[in-house]
């Protein structure tokens, strides 16, 4: 597919990029092979906008893939970086701002009463499984399908984000001895919950489940499904491990946690509580958490753990969400679901527009999308036609149809209002695609 717009400063990074980097990219999604074209270099962001290389504006409806939830280059989180950073960039001993950071988290999120700090979330999903199994001394670990938790090799298994753009069942490198203690289910569905316990009884350490799914596209839990998860897991002895690296400190103060109120025995976070920095975070029930090294036996460390800069930008973002940030972002968030569904209404394409608190994504079509088979039934060859359309009017979308888009606190009424300007004839160029 041609598009009639070029990135020529773009496309030579990304001629540069491929020599050196496999695939080009860090992150295979950044690759824009879902959607094809050139991937946007960026080289700056202030507020909702990214200015790419070739020194097009774009607002911005990925975010950093959630962590820039007050805008790009938000002066006090700029200011605190730069304070900590004039201080020194990484020490390797404790430092008051990890403390205050987990003092933040801890009373932001009731269920967790001690929290260890990490650099991805990746980092955090995979601590808190060792931690799970070294608690319970079992070995299984129930996922559901469409669920990702970073490239953790245990929970890769049917993972979505960039496993759902490329069509990838699983991966080579995950050995059968690492994958065979996974139990992969489909979501939203309690009773091959049941059934898992009861196939296996005494051998699942945890069920971990996306506090409300996002990587498949926004896939909310049905009603009852995380409370069901917790009462099955608390009868078995396993523990209940709620990812909320994507929707901590996003979709409320308190994160999922905040909306469903059913109290996991260990939770992960990443994305917003770095302020755009690495740093993430893993942490729930004090007598679990007592198994970590070095007050207990599980091994869990990390060089750069905690690291000054990054827990300044961490706190200070998280500092200047309250409760009138969310109201905004919730606001954003309602309108532009609004906009963008009405926009495909009047060019009659079949679509849902899927939504959790502030979170959402377009399904193309208009059955009931409930899980990942139910995702992947979707037409995804129309976002094509829509993204690159968006993109070319200065819309800056996730490059695959199964990613959330999110928002800031910073999309004011001009960067809706270019949104707005986009839709239409994006949407005709969605509703003429083929596939
Ligand atoms: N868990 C969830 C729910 C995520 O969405 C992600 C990343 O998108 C991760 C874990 C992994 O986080 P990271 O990319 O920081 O390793």
């Amino acid at each position: 597919m041609a598009y009639s717009y070029e990135a020529p400063v773009s496309q030579s990074l990304f001629d540069r990029a491929s020599v050196v980097t496999p695939g080009g990219v860090n992150s295979p999604v950044r690759a824009f092979r879902a959607v094809g074209g050139t991937p946007r270099f960026m080289v700056s962001g202030t507020g909702p906008y990214l200015t790419d290389a070739d020194g097009r504006e774009y607002v911005d409806l990925v975010c950093s893939w959630g962590p820039m939830i007050l805008g790009h280059s938000h002066p006090e989180v700029i200011a605190a970086v730069q304070d900590a950073v004039s201080r020194g960039t990484s020490f390797g001993t404790p430092g008051e701002g990890e403390v205050a950071l987990a003092e933040e988290i801890v009373a932001r999120i009731e269920p967790v009463e001690q929290v260890r700090l990490v650099s991805s979330g990746t980092e955090a999903t995979m601590s808190a499984i060792r931690l799970a199994r070294g608690f319970t001394g079992r070995a299984k670990v129930v996922k559901f399908a469409g669920c990702y938790h970073g490239h953790v090799d245990a929970l890769l298994a049917a993972a979505g984000s960039g496993l759902a753009t490329f069509g990838l069942p699983d991966t080579p490198g995950v050995t059968g001895a690492t994958a065979g203690d996974t139990v992969v289910l489909p979501y939203n569905d309690l009773e091959a919950v049941r059934a898992a316990f009861a196939a296996h009884p005494g051998e699942i350490a945890c069920v971990i489940t996306e506090a409300s799914p996002g990587n498949m596209g926004v896939v909310p839990p049905a009603e009852g499904f995380n409370a069901g998860l917790k009462e099955l897991c608390a009868a078995d002895g396993a523990l209940y491990i709620s990812d909320e690296v994507m929707t901590g400190f996003r979709t409320s103060k308190s994160g999922w946690y905040g909306i469903d109120g059913v109290r996991p025995d260990l939770m992960t976070f990443g994305k917003v509580m770095g302020g755009g920095f690495p740093a993430a975070a893993f942490g729930g029930r004090a007598d679990v958490m007592a198994h970590l090294a070095p007050a207990g036996p599980v091994y869990q460390a990390g060089t750069l753990s905690g690291n000054p800069v990054a827990t300044a930008a961490g706190l200070a973002q998280l500092r200047l969400l309250d409760d009138a940030a969310y109201a905004k972002i919730d606001a954003v968030s309602a309108e532009l679901r609004s906009l963008v569904g009405d926009a495909f209404t009047k060019e009659g394409v079949a679509h849902t527009v899927s939504s959790a608190s502030n979170m959402f994504s377009v399904f193309f079509t208009d059955r009931p999308v409930r899980n990942y088979d139910d995702a992947k039934k979707q037409e995804a060859f129309r976002f094509t036609a829509f993204f690159h359309s968006m993109l070319e009017q200065g819309v800056y979308l996730p490059p695959s149809a199964f990613e959330s888009w999110f928002v800031s606190t910073a999309h004011d009424e001009r960067a809706i209002e270019r949104i707005a300007a986009a839709l239409p004839a994006a949407a005709r160029a969605a509703s003429e695609a083929t596939a």
